[in-house]
């Protein structure tokens, strides 16, 4: 890079502001400027729902770096409340508009990189403007929102959408002594899992007084006395609220791309190739900003995480430096907890590659524990996995439970973005003690039983016909737990009876046999094939059954 080369950014916080300093550590010499709207930089959003929670307790621990620390430790210029307006890509010039005094000035640029992330879906909805409604993007959105705690004392809360941030709040406005309503247009919460996925996390939000009012969209707002709001609903319920938070995802903010007339993908988010430049070869984008190649099924997405902007902004960097770093793609790994359970995810769910038109992958359910059963504390994991047949190459994982669960799905990411297989998995190897896993960890159960599913050793019965097939349907538990409850129409011979009554079944019949989390039926399975009887087992047990059948 020449001495003089001038970097401008657009956007202070996540991308833009790991971009400069990356910039910084390669070029010594450049002339580096944010530009960011905002009155603060480098400010860790990921921590907002906390703060309005009380569980971070200062607002100085979510401000990274100010532009008094970008100046003195890194000689780079940040220029908050500037807004940059326009791109005149002809010139290589941005117009700026200093908002304390509304002055216009422009800067011209050799490299430009856009950060300018993504803002919250405002749809227009009747009374969206009503005072005591709020979106939560920024520090200045969360300063808004403690204010009006603060000075309204609020008792109810709806919250519209039950996505990431929206549970995130639900957890945190309970923190704050609110009661908590969640209205979802989807018939789940955490519309990135599967859905019998969510399940289990529905119902502890449940457990947690959390009133989830699911496949029932928000449809406008009403002032009520007072000062407090009615929240319709699309099936014409009316909640009440004093405080209204919209959660229904975000939108990339890419106007001031699609204004200068850079390209802008299907999806609506900022097209860039894998060294994050845009069309015009001195224009750089990073972030929530951008749309990224499914590292999954290849096509072009959205998928507004800080990780990945992140890593965007250091190969961003990078190329303008003229380093030949790439970014390999997305799979959207993410995790969110909600009231000590943690949902999780990696790569493909059943759901996306439904929308890609994929049809061709198995999946393996189980339940193990977090670890060692037998040391105190061990709590289930629900593990879903998704791959290939008959390559067993890893699709995707999600994972819900109240220890372990990211763990295990930071694990079946690095495992999905090297190319592995369910066979690697069988063979990874973990690091053990009770108080942490078991000998054989839930990511070695998940690679077995899949392994089993593609050697043949273990045939699945799909869930999806459950209700009309003509197979007999065994219970394996034990009868006390199959008292407690059973899938209907079932025939329970325990597992400990199997060996000398396994000729009370019919041999003409396809038996599908299932238990409580995958296990038994699996010992059954492989004793009755022996024995040549047809069996399949329904994987995930009882367990799976709920999630899926609740
Ligand atoms: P941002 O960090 O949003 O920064 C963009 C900045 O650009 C903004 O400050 C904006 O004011 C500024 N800007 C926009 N246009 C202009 C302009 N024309 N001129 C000047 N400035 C402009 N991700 C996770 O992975 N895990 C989490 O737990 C998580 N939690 C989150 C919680 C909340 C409440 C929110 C809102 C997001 C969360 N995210 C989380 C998402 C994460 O924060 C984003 O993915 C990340 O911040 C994106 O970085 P970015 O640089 O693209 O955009």
């Amino acid at each position: 890079m020449s001495d003089s080369k001038r970097v401008l950014i657009v956007g202070g916080v996540a991308g833009g502001a790991t971009c400069a300093a990356r910039l910084r550590r390669l070029d010594e010499n450049a002339r580096i400027l944010v530009f960011e709207r905002g009155p603060h930089v480098s400010v860790a959003t990921c921590g907002l729902p906390y703060w309005i929670g009380d569980v971070i307790q200062e607002e100085g621990k979510l401000l990274q770096a100010t532009p008094e620390v970008f100046a003195r430790n890194f000689n780079i210029e940040v220029r908050a409340a500037h807004e940059v307006t326009a791109i005149d890509r002809t010139r290589a010039e941005i117009e700026v508009r200093e908002l304390d005094s509304g002055r216009l000035y422009r800067e011209p640029y050799d490299a430009l990189v856009l950060a300018p992330g993504a803002m919250p879906i405002r749809p227009a909805l009747p009374g969206m403007d009503l005072p005591g409604i709020f979106a939560l993007r920024s520090l200045t959105d969360s300063q808004r929102i403690r204010e009006w705690i603060a000075s309204r004392a609020p008792r109810r809360a709806v919250i519209a959408g039950a996505g990431f941030i929206g549970l995130e709040m639900a957890e945190n406005l309970t923190r704050r002594g609110l009661k908590v309503t969640v209205a979802e247009a989807l018939p789940q919460v955490l519309p990135a899992l599967d859905p019998e996925m969510a399940e289990p996390l529905g119902r502890h939000l449940e457990t947690h007084r959390v009133d989830l009012r699911l496949g029932d969209a928000v449809a406008g707002f009403e002032s009520a006395s007072g000062g407090s709001l009615v929240v319709l609903t699309a099936s014409g319920q009316r909640l009440a609220a004093d405080l209204v938070l919209l959660a229904m995802g975000v939108r990339p903010e890419a106007r001031l791309a699609e204004a200068a007339g850079l390209e802008i993908g299907t999806t609506g988010g900022i097209r860039v190739d894998e060294q994050m430049r845009t069309c015009d070869p001195k224009i750089w984008a990073v972030g929530d900003a951008v749309e990224v190649r499914d590292l999954v099924t290849g096509a072009w997405r959205l998928a507004p995480l800080a990780g990945l902007a992140h890593r965007q902004a250091r190969v961003a960097a990078d190329a303008i430096c003229g380093r030949s770093s790439r970014f390999r793609g997305a799979q959207a790994t993410a995790a969110c907890g909600v009231f000590g359970m943690t949902a999780a995810l990696t790569g493909a769910t059943e759901k996306s590659l439904r929308c890609a038109g994929i049809s061709a992958y198995e999946v393996a359910y189980l339940h193990p524990g977090d670890h060692a059963g037998y040391y105190p504390g061990a709590t289930p994991v629900h593990l879903k996995l998704i791959f290939t047949r008959p390559e067993g190459r890893l699709l995707g994982a999600q994972a819900v439970g109240e220890q372990g669960a990211e763990k295990r799905i930071d694990v079946l990411s690095m495992a999905t973005q090297q190319g592995a297989t369910v066979f690697d998995l069988e063979q990874a190897e973990f690091c053990y003690a009770p108080q942490f896993g078991s000998a054989k960890d839930p990511v070695n159960l998940a690679g077995m039983t899949a392994a089993n599913i593609l050697r043949g050793d273990l045939e699945p019965a799909p869930w999806s016909q459950l209700r009309r097939a003509g197979a007999l349907l065994v219970d394996v538990r034990e009868p006390h737990e199959f008292a407690a409850d059973h899938i209907e129409g079932a025939l329970n011979l325990p597992l400990s009876q199997l060996r000398r009554r396994f000729e009370e079944l019919p041999r003409d019949r396809e038996i599908w046999l299932y238990c409580e989390v995958g296990q038994r039926s699996y010992y059954a399975l492989r004793f009755l094939k022996q024995k040549g009887f047809n069996v399949r087992s329904l994987l995930g047990g009882y367990q799976t059954y709920w999630g899926l059948y609740p």
